[in-house]
C-alpha cells in the first residue's frame, strides 16, 4: 500500500529546508546523476535492448547510461581493464577503468540449487566466462569475462532451469539470503524455503521495486546460529516462536557495513509466515519513498532507520503501508557468533547427512563446480547449497556414502574437514576485477590461508580473517577478528606508496557484536600481512585467558 494523501500530505508540510530527496516528502526531481538516470528509463527496461541491440551489434553500440548503469539490473558490471594499479583507481575517469568485458551474478536466492542448476552454471561459466566462477558472500555465484553478445544465450541457459540475473545488482532488491539447511536441520526454528520464494515470486523484477535509493539486502532464515547474518541486512526476518506457540519471524531493518556501519534494528514485532511477503513489500516501499536520494553514500536505508529509530519505522510501516498493527513478538534466541558456516559432516533431521566443505575464498571454477554437481548426483543428492561465507554443501546423502563423497570433495581441494584459516577466511573479488579495487585480495587471501597453516597448523581458535580490496565492505571486514581494508601504504624500507591494509581488530556477530577497532597506525604492506597476521595470532594464544574470544 502506498503513503496514504493524509500522511503524504502531513509529511510534505514537514518537509525539511534541505531534503535528503525522499520522494515522499515531495522531492521527485532527481538529485544526482544515477536517479536521473533511473528516472530516465527502468533499469529492467534495458533487458530488450541487450537482447534486441547490444548482443547483436556488440560493447561499443552500448549506450553509456546502460553500460554504467542499468546493465546491473541484470546483474552485469564491466570488470576492470587489466593492468591498471590501485593508485589509479580514484583518479581515472570510470570509462578509463571499463574493460570490454562483464561480470556476471547469478541470483541464487536462499542459496538453493538443484544439480542441473549448478551444471547449467557451470557450463556457461567454461563456455562463456574462461571457467571462472566465485561463490559470494550473498550466495550467488559470479561469472567473470562475459561478453554482452553472448548474454542472450546465458539467460536462456540459466532461465531453461529456474535461474536468472534478474536485479542481481543495481538499486533493486538484491538475491534473498536463506539458510542452506532450510527444510533439513533438525534445530531450525522454520523452514524458510516457501518466505523466501514467495517475496522472490512476488515482488522481484516487479517495476514497483526496481527503482530503489540504492541495493536492498535481504535475509529470511529460521537458522538456529543464524547463518544469514540477519545483523547486517537492509531487512531481515529472523525464525523466532510466536506469542501462541507458532513459529513466524522477529522483523528487523537497517543493517549494513561499508562507511558508517550499524547494525539492524529489531522493530520488536511478529510476522506469521502468511504475512511475510507482504511485510516484506511494505518494508521495502518505506524505503523506496523515504530513503535518502539526494547523496549515494547516504541512500542505504540504514540512515534513514538510524535518523528515524525503531518506533517511527515501525509506525510508518503499520499506519501507512500495512495498514494494521503487527503484534509484538519475541527476540530471537542469541548465537555464539563465531561459525556460523554449515562446513563438515552433519545429521540432517531425515536421518539423512550434510557435508559442507570450504574451497579458499570463494574461488572455483566451472570445471569444479561440474565436478560438485557430478559428485552430489554420484552420492544420491540433488541439492547443494552455497552459503553466505563463500562456503558450499551438498544435502541429502546416506550414511553409507557420507566417507566416499568426502574422500572425493578432498580430492578436489575441497576440505569438508578444513584448517581454521581455510574456514574463516573469505576475500572480496579485489583487483583483479573491480574497479573500485586498490588492492588485489583473492590470491593475497589464498596464500595467506596457505602461510598461516604452514606456521600455525592446528591453530584452535575460530578466528575470521576478512579481506577488502577498498574502502567498502563486500567481504564484511567490520565484522571480523581480523578485517583488513585495502589502501595504499607507505613501505617502510622504499618510502613508497605499495598496496596494502588498514587492520580493524576485534568485530563479530552473535553474542560477541561489535565492530572492529581501527586502531590508528595499524597497517600493513600486503608483503607483510602473513607476518602480521601470525603475530597477532601467536599474541592472542599466549595472552588470551580461558574461554576468552578474540574479540573480548
Ligand atoms: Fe570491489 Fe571494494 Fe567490494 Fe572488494 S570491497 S569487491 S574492492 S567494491
Amino acid at each position: 500500500m502506498p503513503p496514504t494523501s493524509a500522511s503524504t500530505g502531513a509529511a510534505a508540510s514537514r518537509r525539511p529546508r534541505r531534503g535528503e530527496g525522499q520522494w515522499a516528502l515531495g522531492y521527485r526531481e532527481p538529485l544526482n546523476k544515477n536517479e536521473e538516470n533511473k528516472k530516465n528509463d527502468d533499469g529492467l527496461n534495458v533487458r530488450r535492448r541487450i537482447i534486441d541491440i547490444y548482443a547483436k551489434a556488440g560493447f561499443d553500440s552500448i549506450d553509456p547510461a546502460d553500460l554504467r548503469g542499468r546493465l546491473r539490473w541484470y546483474g552485469l558490471y564491466t570488470q576492470r581493464a587489466p593492468g591498471i594499479d590501485g593508485g589509479k583507481t580514484a583518479v581515472l575517469e570510470p570509462e578509463e577503468l571499463d574493460d570490454r568485458y562483464f561480470m556476471l551474478r547469478v541470483r541464487i536466492d536462499g542459496g538453493q540449487l538443484s544439480v542441473a542448476q549448478l551444471r547449467a552454471v557451470a557450463e556457461i561459466s567454461t563456455a562463456y566466462g574462461r571457467d571462472t566462477a566465485d561463490i559470494t558472500d550473498r550466495q550467488n555465484v559470479q561469472l567473470h569475462w562475459v561478453r554482452i553478445e553472448d548474454v542472450p544465450a546465458i539467460w536462456e541457459k540459466l532461465e531453461a532451469v529456474g535461474l536468472s540475473t534478474t536485479e542481481a545488482c543495481g538499486d533493486t532488491p538484491r538475491v534473498i539470503l536463506g539458510c542452506p539447511l532450510a527444510g533439513i536441520a533438525d534445530d531450525e526454528v522454520i523452514d524458510a524455503t516457501p518466505e523466501i520464494q514467495r517475496v522472490h515470486d512476488d515482488h522481484i523484477g516487479s517495476p514497483l521495486f526496481s527503482n530503489l535509493p540504492r541495493k536492498f539486502k535481504t535475509s529470511i532464515a529460521g537458522c538456529s546460529v543464524h547463518c544469514t547474518n540477519h545483523e547486517i541486512n537492509d531487512v531481515a526476518f529472523v525464525g523466532v516462536t510466536g506469542p501462541d506457540g507458532a513459529p513466524g519471524y522477529d522483523l528487523f531493518v537497517g543493517g549494513g557495513l561499508s562507511t558508517n556501519p550499524m547494525f539492524a534494528q529489531r522493530l520488536g514485532t511478529f510476522v506469521r509466515p502468511d504475512q511475510l511477503s507482504e511485510v516484506w513489500a511494505g518494508v521495502c516501499s518505506v524505503f523506496r519513498d523515504y530513503g535518502y536520494r539526494r547523496l549515494r553514500h547516504r541512500a542505504r536505508i540504514k540512515f534513514l532507520v538510524k535518523d528515524w529509530g525503531a518506533a517511527k519505522f515501525r509506525e510508518v510501516l503499520e499506519k501507512d503501508y500495512l495498514g494494521y498493527a503487527l503484534p509484538d513478538g519475541p527476540a530471537p534466541e542469541l548465537d555464539p557468533g563465531t561459525r556460523r558456516d554449515h562446513v563438515g559432516v552433519h545429521r540432517q533431521r531425515d536421518g539423512r547427512n550434510y557435508v559442507g566443505f570450504a574451497p579458499r575464498v570463494g574461488r572455483v571454477s566451472g570445471t569444479k563446480l561440474a565436478r560438485i554437481a557430478d559428485l552430489a548426483e554420484a552420492h544420491g543428492s540433488d541439492r547443494v547449497r552455497t552459503t553466505a561465507d563463500q562456503k558450499l554443501v551438498v544435502l541429502d546423502v546416506a550414511d553409507d556414502r557420507v566417507d566416499s563423497l568426502v574422500d572425493a570433495l578432498e580430492a578436489e581441494d575441497l576440505q569438508v574437514r578444513p584448517s581454521t584459516f581455510r574456514r574463516q577466511t573469505m576475500a572480496c573479488t579485489g583487483i583483479e576485477y573491480c574497479k573500485l579495487a586498490i588492492v588485489e585480495t583473492k590470491a593475497r587471501g589464498i596464500s595467506l590461508i596457505d602461510e598461516l597453516e604452514r606456521r600455525l597448523p592446528d591453530f584452535p581458535e575460530p578466528i575470521t580473517v576478512n579481506i577488502n580490496g577498498c574502502p567498502n565492505s563486500c567481504a564484511r571486514i567490520q565484522v571480523a577478528d581480523i578485517g583488513l581494508k585495502g589502501q595504499l601504504v607507505t613501505d617502510r624500507g622504499t618510502g613508497e606508496q605499495v598496496e596494502g591494509f588498514q587492520v580493524h581488530l576485534g568485530g563479530g556477530m552473535g553474542l560477541n557484536a561489535g565492530f572492529g577497532r581501527k586502531v590508528r597506525g595499524l597497517k600493513t604492506t600486503a608483503a607483510e600481512l602473513p607476518d602480521y597476521v601470525e603475530r597477532v595470532l601467536r599474541r592472542f594464544l599466549e595472552q588470551k585467558a580461558d574461554g576468552e574470544a578474540f574479540a573480548q
